[in-house]
């Protein structure tokens, strides 16, 4: 694992991502209050594949990220009109998830397996499929908090900044990769 961190330090500068570390999954800080904020404050709850509970229970998530040896934190930057039109904001996450499905496809071409997880709800679809099939399931990113993950802890744990003005919206990637310990997707 310490060959693949070399090798992420050298591929991942051919992409537009601001900062980034490489830690244990053990050290990711999980909370049961994330997932409470899903269900009562967010209008996405029940609307997505890539949000609870389509995404599983919270202890299943878990254990789905513990099977991984390493996770790959990263951010990436859009420039706005304005910060505060979410539409606008909502509209550049799909930059920054060509960035993930670009870092998966560089740690699958060195033989990790991936479990990519992304800032917000999969916007894809104008309307997302749920609770009928998923259209795009091999594309389609779940949203970091559906699996109870304290971003703003991981990213005080790392050194990671999360720069916004009225003009600038930073966006929070989390991979996880490596041999899965009990095999199979
Ligand atoms: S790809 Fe479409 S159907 Fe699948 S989770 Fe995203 S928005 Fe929903």
């Amino acid at each position: 694992m310490q060959q693949m961190e070399m090798e992420i330090e050298e591929f991942i500068t051919q992409y537009p991502v601001c900062q980034y570390a490489v830690l244990s999954p053990a050290d990711i800080p999980f909370s049961d209050r994330v997932r409470y904020i899903c269900r009562t404050e967010c209008e996405r709850y029940g609307k997505s594949w890539s949000c609870p509970p389509a995404v599983g229970e919270p202890d299943a998530c878990r254990q789905r990220c513990l099977e991984y040896e390493k996770a790959l934190v990263f951010t990436t930057m859009a420039e706005v009109s304005d910060a505060q039109v979410l539409a606008e904001t909502l509209a550049t996450r799909g930059q920054h998830e060509e960035v993930t499905r670009a870092l998966v496809r560089e740690l699958e071409l060195r033989g990790c397996q991936c479990l990519p997880l992304s800032a917000e709800s999969c916007q894809i679809c104008e309307t997302c499929a749920y609770p009928k099939p998923c259209r795009h399931p091999e594309r389609a990113i779940p949203c970091v908090e559906s699996y109870g993950i304290l971003v703003t802890e991981i990213a005080q744990q790392c050194g990671i900044e999360f720069y916004a003005d009225s003009h600038t919206v930073t966006w929070f990637g989390l991979i996880f990769f490596g041999r899965r310990k009990t095999g199979g997707l």
